[in-house]
């Protein structure tokens, strides 16, 4: 194993090509904020690229609820050789406004939210936010809303305490409790409605809301809106080098996967590509990974294939698969480093993070990849020339993480993680080297078309 920078072996003329592929990137995760835009993003590149809905198509996708997709891309060899699969998350750690979020206080509107994922939460207060998402009106119909990202947009924000008054509330206290989760409230609005005594603000702010899309305030209980950065993706180092930007996790994995598939093609192993939900609370859910959803999509395209498609015959299949759970994986922390344990950890800027297992202290949770499957994985790599290394999250009682690959090892299928290494990961502004993103794209076209 080389432990050094991968930009070492790029010619200029690489280079050049590797930014320009990081430019399409930034579009995708400045477009694909949410779930629900992933997967329109998603859809539209699948188009473009021969993909149809139709089950008897040899590139075949489907929708799960407006926020899951799952691709497929027929082989030269039969499925009963297995598929080649890999599984990416679009769901990111944000702030979801509850059910009934809007309120006034000291002549202010505020919305009450309810945090998504893995957040810290001190790291959202006084950072402007946007709002994304859907309102389900009484009558059914729904309107998709996005406020924030334009430049001439209002933006939104969480107010923290100035430091001149928080020594006893917030200073004195555990980071982790500074900030508690009730008081992660957005700041909404200040104008009151003329002639109004009561709960002038809110009513003014309701009546903008109901101007603009037609809505009432009892529509927030069938609403799922999400609150996120605000911010673009933008480069980071006086060199560009890297990407800033929120969402990373897992859309740097997700984005790669669709270009890797898209540029697949004649391949022998029949490929699917996943791009599941809810991986953050757990894949729990009717769009999460532990859904039937991808039994399914299978039943859907052996139909199409005119294939057998009983149950015992699809889990033969999926037990001679092969997979690469696609996830983010911490780098070494410049500033950190006793988190990480040297020898074993991620670095940035030094291709693909190929990890054996995942988990807690102990291995518990993980699923461990054999070591016949992982030396299959290097011999690929190594012979598409792929920039990778190995990488554990963190020293071993430091805490840890899994990955969606536990769910699909159930088939029994080959399964082992790989994806991009990010730096301030699960945070609002993420960073990843440009050098990672187009190494994680050449490994899992390197793995599809094997
Ligand atoms: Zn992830």
């Amino acid at each position: 194993m080389k432990n050094e920078s991968g930009w070492k072996n790029k010619s200029k003329e690489k280079i050049e090509h590797i930014f320009a592929f990081c430019e399409e990137y930034k579009t995708f995760l400045n477009r694909a904020k949410t779930e629900r835009e992933a997967v329109t993003c998603i859809k539209e590149y699948l188009i473009q690229h021969g993909f149809k809905e139709e089950t008897h198509a040899h590139k075949v996708f489907r929708i799960n609820r407006g926020k899951e997709v799952i691709a497929f891309s027929r082989g030269n060899l039969s499925p009963e050789e297995g598929f080649n699969i890999i599984v990416a998350h679009i769901d990111a750690p944000r702030l979801d406004l509850k059910q009934s979020p809007l309120y006034e206080d000291v002549g202010l509107a505020m919305l009450r939210t309810h945090y998504y994922g893995g957040i810290k939460k001190y790291q959202w207060v006084a950072i402007p936010l946007a709002l994304h998402g859907v309102i389900v009106r009484a009558d059914g119909t729904s309107i998709h809303i996005a406020v924030g990202e334009g430049s001439d947009e209002p933006v939104f924000v969480i107010d923290d305490l100035l430091p001149h008054l928080s020594r006893k509330v917030q200073d004195e206290k555990k980071l982790s409790e500074a900030i508690e989760g009730e008081k992660l409230t957005l700041l909404f609005g200040s104008m009151p409605l003329a002639d109004e005594e009561k709960e002038a603000v809110k009513k003014y702010i309701l009546q903008v809301l109901n101007e603009k899309y037609t809505i009432v305030e009892d529509d927030f209980i069938s609403a799922e809106i999400e609150i996120v950065p605000a911010f673009k993706a933008r480069d980071v180092g006086i060199d560009r080098s890297m990407i800033g930007a929120y969402g990373q996790d897992d859309r740097a994995c997700a984005f790669t996967l669709l270009k890797a598939l898209c540029d697949t093609n004649n391949q022998q192993h029949p490929c699917i590509a996943i791009f599941t939900d809810k991986e953050e609370v757990g894949s729990e859910g009717n769009t999460g990974l532990k859904s039937n959803f991808f039994q399914i999509f299978l039943y859907d395209i052996l139909t199409g294939m005119n294939m057998k498609n009983d149950e015992a015959f699809m889990r033969k299949i999926l037990f001679l698969s092969r997979a690469l759970s696609a996830d983010v994986n911490g780098a070494f922390n410049p500033t950190f480093q006793d988190v990480h344990e040297k020898q074993n950890a991620c670095y940035l800027g030094r291709g693909v993070c190929i990890s054996k297992f995942t988990g807690h202290g102990g291995k518990v949770g993980a699923s461990d990849a054999h070591a016949e499957y992982v030396g299959e994985i290097r011999r690929l790599l190594n012979k598409e020339g792929v920039i990778w290394q190995t990488g554990e999250l963190g020293k071993i009682d430091e805490g840890g993480g899994g990955t969606v690959a536990k769910f699909h090892a159930i088939y029994g299928m080959d399964i082992i993680d790989c994806g991009t290494p990010l730096l301030t990961m699960h945070s609002p502004f993420e960073v990843s080297s440009k050098l990672d993103i187009y190494e994680t794209y050449r490994a899992f076209k390197a793995f599809l078309n094997s």
